[in-house]
């Protein structure tokens, strides 16, 4: 849908209900009712960053840290393909606790040995590191903008710019992954035209990924007092998207369970089409505390049981991109020996 920026403040400003059915007719238009799983490893919260919103922003002394080792990582891995999870999504903070060459081992490892696509979430990196890591097989790479208001991201993020958060988009596009980024719904001071350009930038950079996740303070951040984000606006720009992006995977955040329990579900029918479940291990989950208190909901047994009370299937496929991406597929399956 062309919708230009006044249209689109206006649809985020407007009625949600008739928004929100709108998107879900989109989806299942342009993605079918098939759900996509990613699960997730968060497997280091060491980061070097001092993100404004962020618990793991690195003058967060309370946090233990933590890097889980490889074999840790494969073993998660092992357990999730059994249970027919098709992308594995490898999150850290933003650090060179992880060596690039250990992370390219690993990437290696995980296609050599499993039928499962991997997404890397792992921050902004050198060419070199995005090449070594394409190389390795890893198919998708997430960078989320956070916001695309320059002023505003500045305030955010003390130790980057946008503009190279961009670049980095760029580059890892013209590298073969399938790319994708996403925004923060309710950062103090963000207007409806902040977010309408959010989702402009994501159609301008014609992504195969889009997160638009709600805000939710932690309090050993700058940002600690802020308000939580509200969930209907929230869902109105995930709905928005949708509507504007057409074919492209929107998750429903985890983040939505932390403003209502039934968060996600919500998000599932207001446009998204992907579902996350978090594999990390139990010793370790606690401490990926980008905001507090993260609900046990987003295991693998509940976030299937949100896809059964909807009535929508599970997707049997990788869940690669929706938009043709040649390159993308020479890594799409596992080179095994
Ligand atoms: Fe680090 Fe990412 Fe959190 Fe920023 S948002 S502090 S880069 S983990």
């Amino acid at each position: 849908m062309r919708c230009s920026r006044h249209e689109i403040v206006s649809l985020i400003e407007g009625r949600t209900a008739d928004l929100l059915a709108a998107a879900d007719a989109a989806r299942r238009e342009c993605c079918g009712d098939a759900v996509h799983l990613r699960g997730i490893i968060e497997f280091s919260n060491v980061c070097a960053r001092n993100c404004a919103y962020c618990g793991l922003r690195r003058e967060n002394d309370e946090l233990t840290r933590y890097t889980m080792s490889a074999e840790e990582i494969l073993r998660v891995v092992a357990e999730a393909e059994r249970e027919e999870v098709r992308t594995i999504v490898l999150q850290s903070g933003e650090s060179d606790a992880c060596r690039p060459e250990w992370l390219a081992q690993l990437v290696a490892a995980v296609k050599h040995r499993f039928d499962v696509a991997i997404t890397l979430c792992v921050g902004e990196k050198s060419p070199e590191c995005y090449r070594a890591w394409r190389q390795a097989g890893a198919d998708r790479y997430l960078l989320k903008h956070e916001t695309a208001n320059p002023t505003l991201y500045a305030g955010l993020h003390p130790d980057s710019r946008l503009q190279e958060r961009l670049a980095a988009l760029g580059c890892l596009r013209s590298l073969g992954y399938q790319i994708g980024t996403g925004n923060i719904i309710g950062l103090p001071g963000q207007k409806s035209a902040d977010l309408a350009d959010d989702v402009l930038l994501a159609r301008k950079l014609d992504v195969d990924m889009a997160a638009f996740g709600p805000l939710v303070p932690h309090p050993g951040t700058p940002l600690g007092n802020a308000p939580a984000a509200d969930i209907d606006a929230s869902l109105r720009v995930l709905a928005v998207a949708r509507l504007v992006l057409g074919p492209v995977h929107i998750p429903a955040t985890t983040a939505f369970d932390a403003l209502a329990p039934d968060g996600r579900q919500r998000a599932l029918q207001a446009g998204a089409n992907v579902i996350m479940a978090n594999l990390t291990p139990h010793e370790y989950r606690n401490l990926y505390e980008v905001y507090p208190h993260r609900r046990a909901a987003n295991s693998l047994p509940r976030t299937k049981a949100i896809l059964t009370r909807l009535g929508r299937p599970l997707a049997a496929d990788y869940g690669h991109s929706l938009k043709p991406t040649p390159e993308a597929k020479p890594c799409c399956a596992p080179p095994k020996a």
